[in-house]
Formats: structure tokens, sequence, C-alpha cells
């Protein structure tokens, strides 16, 4: 950390912000300027972020130098970490196809998207139990008969799924079935439901928020971390602009620069960033042209009578081309596609005991 004093700050004011730092064991390296002096901090950051130095006389700025996030950074694991879910894995090396409805509406409409979910190439469903909706009047997902006709769905295709969890209540609930549970991008900073679904044991799919910048997406994945659980897939899902052309706009740099800046594997969103079914297509392509670790798509098999994000999903006939972008990209970003052979990293980040 860095602390830069005021041109007017004296002699005595530095002094103070000296002593408060040996005070609590760290080191401070005072450089003179003509105009002014800036103070270097060393030591254990934690200890001098609970001082109040903003509030110190001749104190201007406190700038901090090292990330604010320990477990999930790559300074604590340089190598990326490789989620796995159920024996599918989401890493650096793979392209992993994630498909399914937005929500589970019924089990026709969820065995069919599933189906469309395979014939895609997707190696783990998705489909919403508890729907977080804008409107209270919307559709507000099926609940725990949801969940079950997915996890039905899902085990007859002998795949694993995720799903949104939206409230602590549910988490013991949605853990007990889901292979992946989802906190979806309003809920990212929802600290206690990051805690217990951090505690729930299972990999984790954290959306990053309409409003988020990468920091706070980070730290919401540290507050996971906190938990011993270290299964954390981040998906970038598009952020609230200006433009409204798009539902929201596809942060394809937030990829790269997340995965600068951790070890988790970072995922796009294509559906929920563009709203718009004919923008699916070109934002998966940017999302693995830009080095995304794997792609969450919204499919339905009659998006016309969808209860939710309809305009959004793709359809039948969208499938090979879907299955066929996928395989070109990923060959293209010299990744495989996870199969039934793909080695399973004995004690690789990301696998927890229970699989
Ligand atoms: C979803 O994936 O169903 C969803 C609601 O996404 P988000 O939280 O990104 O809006
Ligand atoms: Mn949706």
């Amino acid at each position: 950390m860095v602390v830069v004093m005021r041109s007017q700050a004296n002699d005595a004011d530095v002094d103070k912000v000296v002593k408060a730092i040996s005070e609590v064991g760290g080191d401070a390296f005072v450089s003179r300027g003509k105009n002014q002096t800036i103070i270097g901090l060393v030591g254990d950051v934690t200890q001098f972020t609970e001082l109040p130095l903003h509030a110190f006389p001749g104190v201007e700025d406190v700038i901090r130098v090292s990330k604010p996030y320990k477990l999930v950074s790559n300074d604590a694991h340089p190598r990326p970490s490789t989620v796995w879910v159920g024996d599918v894995p989401i890493g650096r090396d793979t392209m992993t196809l994630i498909a399914g409805p937005c929500a589970v509406e019924t089990e026709e409409q969820t065995e069919g998207a599933c189906r469309m979910a395979v014939e895609a190439g997707a190696k783990i469903l998705r489909g919403g139990a508890y729907k977080p909706r804008t409107s209270p009047y919307a559709f507000q997902g099926l609940g725990e008969p949801g969940l079950d006709i997915i996890h039905a769905v899902a085990r007859d295709l002998d795949m694993p799924f995720v799903t949104e969890v939206v409230t602590t209540a549910d988490v013991e609930t949605v853990a007990a079935k889901a292979d992946m549970l989802q906190v979806g991008a309003r809920n990212m900073q929802n600290f206690q439901l990051l805690k217990e679904v951090g505690m729930a044991g299972k990999p984790v799919l954290l959306k990053r928020g309409l409003t988020a910048t990468i920091d706070e997406w980070i730290m919401a994945a540290e507050y996971i971390a906190h938990t011993g659980n270290l299964q954390v897939v981040l998906c970038e899902r598009g952020i609230r602009t200006y433009e409204p052309a798009t539902r929201n706009t596809l942060d394809v740099s937030a990829v790269p620069v997340a995965q600068s800046l951790t070890h988790l594997p970072v995922i796009i969103d294509p559906s929920h960033s563009g709203g718009k079914r004919e923008l699916v297509m070109p934002l998966i392509k940017a999302g693995i042209a830009v080095g995304a670790d794997g792609i969450i798509v919204d499919v339905h098999p009659r998006p016309e009578v969808a209860l939710c994000d309809g305009p959004q999903a793709l359809v039948k006939d969208d499938i090979v081309q879907l299955r066929e972008t996928v395989v070109r990209y990923a060959e293209a970003a010299e990744r495989t596609l996870p199969t039934s052979d793909t080695p399973r990293r004995e004690g690789a980040w990301g696998r927890s005991a229970a699989g």
C-alpha cells in the first residue's frame, strides 16, 4: 500500500503514519519529493486496511497495490485450475458447452430442451427451477418440483446439471440434487448466499453482476473460496451499459482480464448478454476467440411459448450450427471438447471428495 501525503503535510503528519504502521507490525518507507511525500507500506496488508489512514492529518490518498483477493488470485495458484462438474472439466485446455432451458417449465419442455443440448454437444445441462425475475408478476419458476424435473431428466441422460439457487433457505435442497450451483447476476453480492453456497461443497457457477466491476466479481468468488470451496467458475453474462440494442453488453475483455487475475475458469453466457437469438452465435464465436473456458447457452423446443427468455433461446434449427461452431472455434483456440475419455486429473483443484 502507498500513502500519498498532501503537499502541505508536515513532518509530524508523516511521523504519525509511520508510527501507526510500525505499531501494527509493518514497515513504512518514506520518500520525500520536492512537493509531496509518499510512504510505502510493507507487511501484512490486512492489518493496514484496519487503520483509518485516510483520516490521518495530511493524508491525501491511500492506494492499494496488492490484490484484495488471495485464495482465487493467481498469485496464490499460478496454474489455471480446472473445476469438475461430475465427470466434466471446465478449465483452460477444454471448451465446455453447458446448455438447456432458461427455466424448467414442464417435464416435456425440459426433456426436449435437454435433448437439444445433448445434440449440440453440451456436456453439462442447465435449467432454472428458482427464477429471479425483474417482475413479481412474471413466472417465478416451479421451485422444488422443477428441481426434481431437471434432476430426473439429467440423470436419465446421464449428464450433470447446473441450476440457480436464489435464497439461502434453498441451498441445502438444491445442493442435494444439483451437480453445480449457480449464483445469478442479481445475487452476485448476496454475501450470505455466497457463503452458504460455498459451504454446500458443490462447484459454483458465479455470474457477474449487472453493474459489478471485475474486481467486485472476483471478490464475490473470494467469498465462496473463503469457505474452503475453490470450485468456482466465473461467468461473464453481460453488463448494463447505455446501449439498448442488446439486453446487456457482453464484456468480452472481462474474460482475459479475469483470467489474468485469477486461476478460476471463466465462461461466457451469450444468451443473457445478447438477449436475442440472432446474437447468440456471434457472441459464442467472440467468447471462444477471447479465450473463454466454456459457454452456457439457453435452448428451447418451443420458445414462442416459453415462460422465460424465449427470444434468446436457440431452437432446433440452430443446433447443428451450434455444435459445428463450438467444434470449429474450439479447435482454432487449441482446446479440446471434453469427452468421456478426458483424463480426470487426480488432485486437480476443484475436485471435492464428493465429486
Ligand atoms: C440464468 O442464467 O437463468 C439467469 C437468470 O442469468 P443471470 O443471473 O445472468 O441473469
Ligand atoms: Mn434467463
